[in-house]
């Protein structure tokens, strides 16, 4: 099975308001896909929202625990740092490394997450989601699934 990784804030979660129908979502490509988080985040993030797809979304306790134990974070995945058009730095994911930790080639992953893409070579692997930031009427989990 192919990896799809889903970022958290402000693709999948804002703050702690899951993004609507993503309970629904994970419970579809969960049969399709070995589902996972990726977060620039600390694991702390990745434990805290699995909390809520546990106890609030009533997730499946098979789903949720492998999502936490394999979801990756800066803890066990590092961050590559990608310098902004202002002369900042900021710390952007990199799917090479997610392929590499996770120990699969890059064609077998694809992840959904609302950054922006820079000069990341690696755009084939992502879907570029809309930014989610607490709207309850928001469907784009849901156009995802028809
Ligand atoms: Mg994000």
């Amino acid at each position: 099975m192919k990896i799809l990784l889903l970022d958290i804030d402000y693709t999948t979660f804002h703050e702690s308001t899951p993004r609507p129908f993503l309970k629904e979502f994970l419970e579809r490509v969960t049969g399709q896909y070995n589902v996972y988080f990726f977060t620039a985040a600390r694991h702390q993030r990745i434990t805290e929202v699995c909390r809520i797809l546990y106890h609030q979304l009533k997730l499946s306790d098979d789903i949720v625990q492998k999502m936490n134990r394999y979801s990756l974070s800066r803890d066990n995945c590092p961050m590559i740092s990608h310098r902004t058009d202002l002369g900042g730095y900021i710390d952007v994911k990199c799917l090479r490394k997610a392929a590499e930790v996770l120990g699969v080639d890059i064609s077998e992953i694809l992840l959904i997450d609302d950054a922006p893409i820079y000069d990341n070579p690696d755009r084939d692997y992502r879907i570029q989601a809309p930014g989610f930031s607490g709207n309850p009427e928001d469907k784009y989990l849901l156009t995802l699934l028809l």
